[in-house]
């Protein structure tokens, strides 16, 4: 812009300079004020009262890929598509007839690129010394990409939230002092609350003392060590049942920061797979047919033993017990009733033994009884107690044959694996046999 002013007066020099100079102060300011508004970041413009451009900043002229003297005296429709152009004169209207000043979101599609944006626009006013409306001044900022974010974190959001209160999962954020910062609704579900309701809350606040301080020791860990930890965790139910949940707690750190501020921790919930564990431990354990000790099992516990006697050197003795002519009751009255003899057999010796005295069906029809802590002579008299026991079984109307068991015995001496002393027990029960079953034999 260039502005050149004659002196008129030739009668007063001075105040031809004077002018002149102050001309020229205001053309810098002119020419500052238009630098500044073309690079203030927004779209800046001027209109007159019929909506046409008086000035245009860089951004504008930019935007038209116009220069400013193409700008001007020109009106939005040869601009803008129709749609756009009646959305912005509706606006214009507004300031220019009624003076107001307006403050609002303006999209508009530039005819020449056909780009859609959306705008923040501000248009006021423009008015004389005698207060009348000359024109309109607008001030557009573009907040397309702004916006494009914002509904890119609103989807983000929606997704987030379909995932934490979808999966099947516990999942949580804790701040330093374990204090809820999010729960997801699993989480508000279990503990009877709303979600809004534990935000802030420290477990002790709103779960029973017990539980809160179980999740406060994995809790306290992640926020100590700074890494992520797993572990069980338990939670008693309101009718005292307890559950089971493996959980995994993530520190969040801010960057180059060592400090944990935050943890998220996920739980699952592992209650019936720790039920399912501890059935096939039972399982396991268990002999399915008489519910004593499995073979598995005892053999387990003849080992802790025989470490327990080896460090201290008191006594253990084994019984090995088998039904005698136990093929005969098979073959005369079918494998049922063998069975059944079995369960009478073991529920006869169950009776006579005590609470230490580990007992449990080596296989087929052969059983053993491990007795801790007991002198030889005290393991040869419950054994006796045993053969008797089952000596004296009535035999039911399927099963009339007599029953009977014979019964080896061996005590530690010093041996090393506990096969080394079954065998001497087995070796008992074989002279057992051989002396005609029903009895009780001790191998030294
Ligand atoms: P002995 O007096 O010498 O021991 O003679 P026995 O007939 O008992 O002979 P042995 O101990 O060798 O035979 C064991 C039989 O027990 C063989 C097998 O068919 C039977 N048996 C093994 N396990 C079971 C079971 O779970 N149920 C039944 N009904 N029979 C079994
Ligand atoms: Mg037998």
């Amino acid at each position: 812009m260039k502005l050149t002013i004659w002196a008129l007066d030739n009668k007063s020099e001075d105040v031809s300079v004077s002018v002149n100079k102050t001309i020229e102060e205001y053309t810098n300011q002119l020419l500052q004020l238009q630098t500044t508004l073309d690079h203030v970041g927004a779209y800046v413009f001027t209109k007159d009262l019929q909506g046409r451009y008086t000035y245009a900043n860089q951004m504008v002229c930019d935007l038209f890929g116009l220069t400013l003297d193409d700008i001007i005296g020109r009106t939005d429709d040869e601009f803008f598509n129709l749609e756009s152009y009646n959305e912005i004169s509706v606006n214009d209207r507004q300031v220019l007839e009624q003076g107001q000043q307006i403050e609002r979101e303006e999209t508009s599609r530039v005819a020449k690129t056909g780009e859609v944006r959306t705008y923040w626009t501000v248009k006021s006013p423009l008015r004389n010394a005698d207060g009348d409306i000359t024109g309109m001044c607008g001030i557009s900022t573009d907040i397309t990409e702004r916006l494009k974010m914002e509904e890119a974190l609103r989807e983000q959001k929606v997704l987030l939230d379909t995932v934490l209160n979808n999966a099947d999962s516990y999942i949580y954020m804790k701040d330093q002092q374990c204090r809820f910062l999010y729960a997801n609704s699993n989480v508000a579900k279990l503990f009877n609350l709303s979600q809004q309701d534990i935000i802030g809350k420290h477990g002790s606040e709103i779960l029973p003392a017990e539980v809160a301080k179980n999740f406060d020791i994995l809790d306290r860990q992640v926020i100590e060590s700074g890494e992520k930890m797993y572990g069980e965790e338990n939670f008693f139910e309101d009718d005292g049942s307890i559950r089971h949940y493996w959980s995994v707690k993530i520190p969040l750190k801010k960057k180059d920061q060592e400090k944990v501020y935050a943890f998220v921790g996920i739980s699952t919930d592992i209650t019936e797979i720790v039920r399912l564990k501890e059935d096939f431990k039972t399982l396991a354990n268990t002999d399915s047919l008489t519910g004593i000790y499995s073979r598995r099992c005892l053999m387990e516990c003849a080992k802790r033993e025989l470490q327990r006697v080896q460090r201290h050197t008191s006594a253990l003795t084994v019984v090995i017990f088998d039904i005698d002519n136990f093929k005969t009751i098979n073959d005369n009255f079918g494998h049922a009733t063998g069975d059944n003899t079995i369960v009478l057999i073991v529920n006869a010796c169950k009776k006579i033994l005590r609470e230490i005295d580990i007992f449990g069906r080596l296989g087929g029809d052969e059983f053993v009884v491990i007795t801790p802590d007991t002198s030889l002579t005290d393991a040869l008299a419950i054994t006796e107690r045993l053969r008797l026991a089952v000596h004296n079984i009535i035999p039911d109307p399927d099963n009339p044959v007599k029953i009977s068991c014979s019964f080896g015995v061996a005590t530690w001496k010093g041996e090393q694996f506990f096969d080394e002393l079954l065998f001497r027990a087995d070796a008992a029960l074989y002279n057992a046999k051989q002396s005609g079953r029903d009895c009780v034999k001790y191998r030294e």
